[in-house]
């Protein structure tokens, strides 16, 4: 569960990007966080994983307060949480088997363990054929696979997704969200920032509208509500 309270961000150069947010997110939802670009959707979602810090207000995440956690404890805490980017954040120099080990590999599993979660998450999303390749190898679609393989292999409670589909096909696309509504059948909270409004509007879920800072429209099976 995510829950936040009067939260407040304000940049150093004097953006105000949250401007009193007041929200919870149960266990196994699924929410669209759409608005306007520059609204304050990367801002709010960055919050949840502690890449930014607010100025003011409580954000606790499967029972952390992470306003007041200590520097020492947030990389524990991120494990908790999977993120995916619209740029795949793969790194170049390893192979897709390599690129979802690494966060396995960094806590010290178990070789036999760290194989069996990696194959599992790549035959998830039906990659398992491409594990000695490099990201530069695949299509931008099959990348973002790798990257949501990536985000799972932890067993995040919640997986979190800024635009994750911005660089992709429209038939793409689709294959992504089947992938996300699959992950988040198996009970994990997904939180999508998008301007997909044909996504938001076809696959219905929650739908947290953000402008200038302020949640201005939260409705279940929501509405994209912008035209484009
Ligand atoms: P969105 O994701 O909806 O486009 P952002 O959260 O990225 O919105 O940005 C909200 C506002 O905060 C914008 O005015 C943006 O320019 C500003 N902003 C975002 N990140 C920073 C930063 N690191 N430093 C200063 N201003 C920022
Ligand atoms: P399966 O048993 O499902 O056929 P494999 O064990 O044959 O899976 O592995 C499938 C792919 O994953 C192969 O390309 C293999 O090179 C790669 N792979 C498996 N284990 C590792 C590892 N420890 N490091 C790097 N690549 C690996």
């Amino acid at each position: 569960m995510i829950v936040m309270k009067d939260v407040y961000k304000r940049y150093p150069n004097g953006v105000v990007a949250a401007n009193g947010i007041d929200v919870q997110i149960d266990q196994g939802e699924f929410v669209y966080v759409v608005g306007t670009s520059g609204a304050g959707k990367s801002t709010f979602i960055k919050m949840m994983y502690r890449e930014e810090k607010p100025t003011k207000g409580t954000i606790v995440v499967n029972g952390i307060d992470i306003t007041k956690i200590k520097n020492s404890k947030i990389a524990h805490f991120r494990r908790g949480i999977g993120v995916v980017f619209q740029d795949f954040k793969l790194l170049p120099k390893l192979t897709v088997y390599e690129n979802i080990a690494y966060a396995l590999e960094v806590i010290e599993e178990s070789p036999k363990l760290i194989k069996k979660r990696v194959m599992a998450v790549l035959d998830l999303v039906n990659l398992k054929h491409k594990a000695r390749m490099l990201p530069d190898e695949l299509s931008g679609g099959e990348q973002q696979r790798i990257s949501i393989a990536r985000s799972i292999v932890n067993s995040p409670r919640v997986v979190i997704a800024d635009e994750p589909t911005g660089n992709l096909d429209p038939e793409t696309t689709w294959d992504i969200m089947k992938i996300f509504e699959e992950i988040n059948s198996r009970g994990t909270t997904v939180i999508m920032a998008t301007h997909n409004k044909d996504i938001v509007n076809t696959r219905k879920h929650r739908v947290i509208a953000i402008e200038e800072g302020m949640i201005v429209r939260d409705e279940q099976r929501g509405e994209y509500g912008y035209e484009i």
